[in-house]
């Protein structure tokens, strides 16, 4: 029987394994990147307001007027950009499909896509799915990008590469100059950068600053965010693109073609929070999720595991080498199952799993609560049960 060709080089996502796993153990689950506390009622009156004013028809393919007018503005205000919502604006399902659809809109079959490694698990299928091919360049936590090992990476295939800051799972925020190392390389060979930007709002030291804003890049860049993470609605999958008209253009047809659009009154919903909430939201934010990175940071390195604190987004990447010989994918299901706490295996962010043998990555987008608990079954693990 003949099987589709497009899935050969990649298996299940692990993260969303892992929180199946989770769910059977009763584990807390600091895998899958998702909140355990409230949205804003802001955002949840205006959704159900939404569903009773009958706001449950298809929205316009590429996002609801009032929310890319939304969008428009915020891209101002906080940037300093200017967007077109009529030209240059793409409302997805998710992040996740708006990198999907750019990538599929922009990369060829044989073009060549720069990902940064570790990287986020969804990019090496999203590459396979345009038959392009992923080169991987080495960005470690609190390292420095190397910019000449990102310059041999360019090749005259180079389509595109990958930019996401803060950094998910290493919580890297790349600084000013990293970033015009990029740029530059971006310009010099005529490729794209496609930013996963989606933790714009969560970073601990630093700046977030989109690579769009740089000299000469707004008009080779897809800027990628959402309202997963700023507005804890991972579920609502409601994701944003600001890309140039050509670039959108091409967006737009295969965005409309493989979902037709996100949901309607969820759109609505997060234009009202774009609306209504001002800095204050943004900065209780990053106060409270710097709280609970420095308790789980805390609780790691009490229960052996070897980490630093991420400068932004909300996982912690740790070696548990002095805690475990088993590899990563069997510690982390042992920890599952016996400990009560799921992470994410290392290798998943890793072209070659043995980079990543020693390391799980910790979600903390948890209650405070949640996260001394884990904490607590943490501590138990310290006398080397897991080897
Ligand atoms: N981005 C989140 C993570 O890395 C959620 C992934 C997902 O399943 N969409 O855990």
């Amino acid at each position: 029987m003949h099987t589709a060709h497009r899935t050969h080089g990649f298996t299940e996502s692990v993260i969303r394994g892992m929180t199946r796993l989770a769910n059977e153990h009763g584990a807390i689950n600091l895998a899958q990147g998702f909140p355990n506390f409230p949205a804003p009622d802001v955002l949840k009156e205006a959704a159900a307001r939404a569903i009773r004013d009958d706001v449950n028809q298809y929205a316009i393919t590429w996002g609801t007027k009032r929310l890319r007018d939304a969008l428009a503005r915020k891209y101002t205000e906080w940037y300093g950009m200017t967007v077109d919502p009529e030209s240059e604006i793409v409302v997805t399902c998710g992040a996740t499909e708006a990198m999907a659809s750019a990538l599929l809109a922009l990369v060829d079959p044989g073009d060549e896509v720069i990902v940064f490694e570790p990287f986020y698990e969804n990019y090496g299928p999203d590459a396979i799915l345009c038959e392009a091919r992923p080169v991987y360049v080495p960005i470690a936590a609190g390292r420095e990008l190397d910019l000449d090992r990102l310059a041999a990476a360019f090749s005259a295939r180079t389509r595109a590469v990958i930019v996401c800051s803060p950094n998910n799972p290493t919580g890297r925020v790349l600084a000013r100059h990293e970033l015009e190392g990029i740029a530059e390389l971006c310009r010099r060979h005529d490729a794209y950068a496609v930013t996963d930007e989606i933790y714009e709002h969560i970073y601990y030291e630093g700046k977030h600053i989109p690579i769009a804003t740089l000299d000469g890049m707004r008009e080779r860049t897809v800027t990628i965010s959402g309202a997963s993470k700023t507005f804890s609605v991972t579920g609502w999958r409601i994701g944003t693109i600001v890309a140039p008209q050509r670039a959108t253009d091409a967006i737009r047809k295969v965005h409309d073609f493989l979902t037709v659009g996100a949901p309607a009154p969820l759109q609505e919903a997060v234009a009202v929070g774009l609306e209504t909430l001002g800095p204050d939201y943004y900065a209780t934010l990053a106060r409270e999720y710097r709280a609970r990175r420095d308790v789980m940071h805390a609780a790691l390195v009490r229960a052996g595991f070897r980490c630093e604190p991420p400068q932004g987004a909300y996982y912690i990447l740790a070696d548990f080498a002095a805690l475990s010989d088993l590899p990563d994918d069997e510690f982390a299901r042992w920890l599952t199952c016996e400990a009560g706490v799921a992470p994410v295996p290392g290798s998943s962010f890793y072209s070659r799993p043995e980079l990543g043998r020693t390391l799980v990555r910790f979600a903390f987008c948890k209650t405070e609560e949640q996260l001394r608990e884990a904490g607590e079954r943490l501590k138990a693990v310290g006398g080397g049960q897991g080897r």
